[in-house]
């Protein structure tokens, strides 16, 4: 039986993104009625363009500037644990085309159809973020389609995103089926790693810089690394499984720092790992200072322009880092610098690092320009979706 969600409708004239499938409705763009202002948060809505052609279902957030984010170009989509493990199955294929192992990024939101939802699979440990309100709500119903489908052993609700803040959603972790070891380990690009599901950044593990990882591994190959915003060691480790001489990690978080530590172990390469907990920036400049160099610089920092308005000054940030970063690095070396922040577009980011480079006195070429790896799909009307842009540089 079809739902029958309330009516939300669009203004004349505002309704061509719609039309033309992009994923989100803005608050300016919808009849603001007295019974769509009374809507719960995070209510599922039918919509219909201003000639009453019916368009869809969303969810809906009277209070977001994003007020309605579309989930079926359907509508009175029923969306149950049913209409969920369709989306997570076609998801899944995906996955299961691109790895042959069960450790990647299964849901994407928009990019996968479920706006607001992250879902990272560690095996059969689970973590959910519900960056939405609508989301929020249907946590019952998600949970309930991957565990049909997967089965997992625990499923771990991380939901801390800023973006819950904007949606006037509360903050909380919680292990929401089973138990949740303190380390999971997972195999990337061949290579095994610990994943704190629990308590680790984000989710526990960065997925979206796979492909980042490996090529930069191939860079580093009888060299010496310094991975600078290390977290659990990915590049640096990947690097030393790769055949690079040594490396060092620097990541103000101590156990970030001890997890990367146990992975060194894991794979055998702990003799030539080492790590130190302080401030990048500090670090940087102290290792100049005794005149060290590296084969390869790696920094990839937390975002740096969490919002509008800090652009100018985290693209500051970006510029200081390219600086004290490419000045480390040897003769014919390489520099990699990535950005994970939203709020900063490619030609931006390009421009800072080029700017930091001549700073430091550095010049060089760009050999790649990437993002995130392909189990982070980007909705094609949604082109500020690929957060993640990186540089990779040979420097003379
Ligand atoms: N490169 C990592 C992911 C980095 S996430 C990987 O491949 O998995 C960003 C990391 O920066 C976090 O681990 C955080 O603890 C660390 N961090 C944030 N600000 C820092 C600072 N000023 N100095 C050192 N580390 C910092």
């Amino acid at each position: 039986m079809a739902a029958d969600h309330p009516t939300i409708k669009l203004l004349d004239k505002r309704d061509a993104r719609l039309r033309h499938g992009h994923p989100w409705v803005y608050s300016n763009e919808i009849v603001m009625s007295p019974e769509a202002k009374a809507l719960p948060v995070g209510s599922l809505v039918s919509l219909r363009l201003a000639n009453g052609e019916t368009a869809g279902t969303a969810m809906f957030n009277p209070k977001s500037l994003i007020a309605a984010r579309v989930l079926s170009t359907r509508f009175n989509e029923n969306v149950d644990a049913t209409f969920f493990k369709g989306r997570f199955a076609q998801a899944l294929r995906l996955r299961e085309k691109l790895f042959d192992v069960p450790f990647y990024r299964i849901v994407h939101a928009e990019g996968d159809g479920l706006p607001g939802l992250i879902v990272d699979r560690y095996g059969d440990v689970l973590v959910i973020q519900a960056g939405a309100a609508g989301m929020d709500r249907l946590l019952p119903e998600i949970q309930d389609a991957l565990t049909q489908l997967l089965s997992p052993r625990a499923i771990v609700l991380r939901n801390e995103s800023s973006a819950r803040q904007l949606e006037g959603l509360d903050v909380y972790t919680k292990v929401a089926a089973g138990e949740v070891p303190e380390r999971v380990e997972i195999v990337e690009n061949g290579v095994r790693f610990l994943v704190n599901p629990e308590k680790g950044q984000k989710t526990g593990w960065f997925f979206d810089q796979r492909n980042n990882r490996r090529n930069v591994a191939a860079l580093a190959k009888g060299g010496r690394i310094l991975d600078a915003f290390s977290h659990t060691g990915g590049f640096a480790i990947t690097a030393l499984a790769t055949g690079a001489q040594s490396a060092v990690a620097i990541d103000s978080s101590a156990d970030a720092l001890a997890v990367a530590q146990e992975s060194a172990v894991l794979n055998g390469v702990a003799e030539k790992f080492q790590v130190r907990r302080a401030d990048v920036f500090d670090e940087l400049g102290a290792l100049a200072n005794k005149k060290e160099s590296f084969d390869v610089v790696v920094c990839d920092p937390p975002a740096f322009v969490k919002s509008r308005k800090d652009l100018e000054s985290g693209a500051k940030g970006y510029r200081k880092l390219a600086r004290l970063g490419s000045a480390l690095v040897a003769p014919g070396g390489f520099f990699f610098i990535a950005s994970c922040s939203h709020n900063i577009d490619q030609v931006r980011f390009e421009a800072e690092v080029a700017g930091g480079l001549a700073q430091a006195g550095r010049s060089g070429r760009i050999i790649a320009q990437s993002g995130a790896g392909p189990d982070h799909p980007v909705h094609p009307l949604l082109p500020e979706s690929a957060y993640l842009k990186s540089l990779t540089l040979m420097l003379d």
